[in-house]
Formats: C-alpha cells, sequence, structure tokens
C-alpha cells in the first residue's frame, strides 16, 4: 500500500502516470500536482483509475509542504524541471518523505550540469531516515544501471564506457525537440566534458563526430560526442574507467537549425529586455516550437540507447554492449506519447517501485549504479523496456 504524489504534467509525467496507474498493486494512490492543474486533469482522463490532481509552484518551499503535509505521500516523484530539483527535496525533508527525480539541478541562470547541489544534501537525507534517487530516467538512469549490470556481470575491471543515445524518430519537423526544448537546447548548446585519464577534458559542443550503426534495423546516424550529467556519477562511483564519453545523434536538419538560432541569440539564457518587457531567448524560442508533448502520433522509427564497456575479465580484454530499442509509434500506442518520454517515464516508475518495494531503500542521496542493478534491469524486461547484451559486438569507436 503506498501513495505518490507526481509533480510536473508534462510529456515524461504523462507516461509515469500511465506506467504506475497500471500496477495498483504498487500505487494504491496517486496525486498528480503542477504548475497548470488542466496539464494534470488531461493526463488523468486519460486514465481507467481515478486519481487526484492539485495546482503546486514547485519553486515555491511552503507551497510544496503545504501540498505535501496535506496528501501524505510515501513518495514524491519529481518530473517537473531540474530548477526545482532543491525547493522539492528541501520540501521532502521538512515533510519527512522519500524523493526521486530523472534530472540533476540545474540553477535557473547557468547551464551547468552537475551534481554538487543534490550530493550536498546526503548527510541530510542520511539523518532524517530519507532516501533521494537521482536521475532515474534513462539517459541519466537506465544507463547508469547498465553500466553496474556490465560491470558485476562481465568483467573484473571496467576502463572504457561510451554511452550511445540514438534517436531514429521522425517527426517531419524541421525543428522541434523531443523533451523540454529549454532543458534541451541548454543540454545540447553546452560544452562538452569527457572522462580522460583521471579527469574531465573540454572540447568545443559538437566538436567530435562518428557514423554509428544500431542493432535491431534501426540505422545508421552520425553521432555527436557531448557532455551528460551521469558521466559525473559513473566516473566517481567506477574510478577504474580511463575513459567516458557520451554520445548523441543529431540530424543535419536539428542541427544547421540550432546554428542559425545560436548565431542569432535566440538560444541566449541571460534576459533581454524588448518593448520594456525582460525576455530571456531560450524561453521565448521554446513558446514558439511544437510542443514534445504533441509529438507522439507524428513520430515515426525507434530510439537505441546503450553503453559500450571495454575492460578486462580473467586478465583478457573484452568488450560489452548493453541496449534497448524502442519504437516510437508503439509507445504512442501504449501510453499516447512518444519514444524520448517513454524511455523516460518507464524508469522513473521502476525507480520509485525498487524505492516503495524496499528493493532499494536505504537513507541518503543515491544515484543509480550505487545500487543493486539486478531487480531494475528484471523490471526493464517485464514493462516495457526489453534489453540486449551483445559480447565483442565488433564496433571501431573513436
Ligand atoms: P515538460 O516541459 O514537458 O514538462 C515539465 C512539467 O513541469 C510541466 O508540466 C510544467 O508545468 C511543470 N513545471 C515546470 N515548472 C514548474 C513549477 N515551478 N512548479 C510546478 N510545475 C512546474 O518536460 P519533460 O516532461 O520533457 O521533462 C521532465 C523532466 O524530465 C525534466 O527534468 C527533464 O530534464 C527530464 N528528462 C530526463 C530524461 C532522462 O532520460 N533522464 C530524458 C528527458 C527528460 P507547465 O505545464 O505549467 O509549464
Amino acid at each position: 500500500m503506498s501513495k505518490v504524489l507526481i509533480i510536473g504534467a508534462g510529456g515524461v509525467s504523462g507516461v509515469v502516470v500511465h506506467k504506475c496507474a497500471a500496477l495498483p498493486e504498487v500505487f494504491t494512490e496517486i496525486v498528480l500536482a503542477s504548475r497548470t492543474e488542466a496539464k494534470c486533469k488531461k493526463i488523468a482522463a486519460q486514465l481507467d483509475r481515478p486519481i487526484e490532481t492539485a495546482r503546486v509552484d514547485a519553486d515555491n518551499v511552503p507551497e510544496l509542504v503545504a501540498l505535501i503535509s496535506r496528501v501524505k505521500p510515501d513518495l514524491v516523484i519529481n518530473v517537473a524541471l531540474p530548477y526545482q530539483d532543491l525547493t522539492i527535496m528541501d520540501a521532502c525533508l521538512e515533510t519527512g518523505v522519500h524523493y526521486m527525480d530523472t534530472a540533476n539541478y540545474e540553477p535557473l541562470d547557468s547551464a551547468k550540469f552537475e551534481y554538487s547541489w543534490q550530493w550536498a544534501y546526503q548527510e541530510k537525507f542520511e539523518k532524517a531516515g530519507l532516501m533521494a534517487l537521482l536521475g532515474s530516467g534513462f539517459d541519466p538512469g537506465a544507463t547508469n544501471v547498465f553500466t553496474a549490470y556490465i560491470a558485476k556481470h562481465y568483467f573484473d575491471e571496467i576502463q572504457y564506457l561510451d554511452i550511445i543515445d540514438v534517436n531514429g524518430g521522425d517527426h517531419g519537423y524541421p525543428f522541434a525537440t523531443n523533451f523540454n526544448p529549454e532543458i534541451n537546447i541548454r543540454e545540447v548548446t553546452a560544452e562538452c566534458l569527457h572522462w580522460q585519464e583521471g579527469a574531465f577534458v573540454t572540447t568545443p559542443a559538437m566538436s567530435l563526430k562518428q557514423s554509428f550503426t544500431c542493432p535491431d534495423q534501426v540505422g545508421t546516424y552520425n553521432i555527436y560526442r557531448m557532455y551528460h550529467e551521469e558521466l559525473e556519477s559513473l566516473t566517481k562511483h567506477f574510478p577504474t574507467l580511463k575513459r567516458a564519453q557520451f554520445w548523441m545523434s543529431f540530424g543535419d536538419s536539428y542541427l544547421k537549425h540550432l546554428e542559425v538560432l545560436g548565431n542569432v541569440g535566440m538560444t541566449g539564457i541571460e534576459p533581454v529586455e524588448y518593448n520594456g518587457q525582460q525576455i530571456v531567448p531560450i524561453q521565448f524560442l521554446a513558446a514558439l516550437l511544437p510542443d514534445p508533448g504533441s509529438l507522439g502520433p507524428r513520430t515515426q522509427g525507434k530510439t537505441c540507447i546503450g553503453c559500450v564497456v571495454r575492460g578486462i575479465k580473467d586478465g583478457k580484454e573484452k568488450t560489452v554492449y548493453l541496449y534497448n530499442s524502442c519504437d516510437h509509434q508503439a509507445c504512442y500506442a501504449e501510453v499516447q506519447s512518444q519514444a524520448i518520454s517513454y524511455t523516460t517515464g518507464v524508469p522513473a516508475m521502476i525507480g520509485a517501485k525498487m524505492m516503495l518495494e524496499g528493493t532499494w531503500m536505504k537513507p541518503g542521496v543515491w544515484n543509480m549504479e550505487q545500487l543493486d542493478p539486478d531487480p531494475f534491469m528484471a523490471d526493464m524486461n517485464r514493462y516495457g523496456l526489453p534489453w540486449q547484451i551483445v559480447e565483442e559486438p565488433g564496433f571501431d569507436l573513436v
């Protein structure tokens, strides 16, 4: 018997709510709250069981505390934006409730992806006997668990990690983002960091690319090296890694639009004055772009996200590739959402389930790779994200 409070009512939230609602034996009661309650009601109307909805401004700790105190959930699932991570963690501490999210905290005024702010809560959560699970989406999330699973079952020592995120989906728009446009563009335009021999090395955004052929007929795509937050926690928790890189596929049209938008200042995060009003260019751009939630019915193709790990087993070098591929239209048929939200929302539901069932419950602030990967991997197969493992895949990665 458990009650969850889900905060945020966007693309990812829609999937989390559908998936939690389909497991009433774990998620006995669900309350969905967001800044715009109408969006919560829209998601609620798609379900075949009743859930409660509410309005909350998650930037406001007293408002959150009032809501959590009234609802009395066992766990708060944060699928609002990374800007709200710390306020929701503060409210959870004040009300004595466990916490989970899918993306690390980011201050509104600087596009910085790092865990320092949330790791600083370790002692507070531990002392309060509460758990905070960080980054339970796909990447971060499943990719952290994949790495832990490979390290546990296939190697004595892991040394090289390449996380490869390919979205082979086509929505037919010249430019649109598959999740929150502001967060997506901040991430993609940030300088690239990769781990090399004990330190992060900085290179210009999108300056290294290679071609990658996915399994399962997903296709061949250009993948670009970029920074992604799980590199920070994985290199900390697997100190034997000599190199760790993250790669993501982008189409030529997406990159061309992004370059032009960047050149004219539309991706800026500093406010500019226009007609006596302060406007943040990237927020205005986000208002013009298609709502990621509307891409579901029109996106065709598959995603393929996985980890390539090279290391040592029984004194010999070997390589293992673990991945999931997911079909956009199949996701839409199941939960009325495209595969990017689906691949994030399913691991979020599984992370919450691991906590509520006690499988992963321990006080403190944890990244996914710090917990036993096996039960999570079993649930990935069970709840819509089956994975494959290939030994010696024969890739020739840069
Ligand atoms: P959306 O923009 O679709 O949804 C965000 C939701 O949060 C909206 O409903 C929004 O409300 C709500 N929200 C924003 N600010 C507040 C606030 N102050 N108070 C209450 N609610 C608020 O985003 P996505 O669903 O695409 O992404 C959700 C999260 O998932 C993000 O943190 C994103 O970074 C993360 N993510 C993680 C991935 C992973 O693999 N780990 C992959 C993709 C996303 P309103 O509708 O009123 O604007």
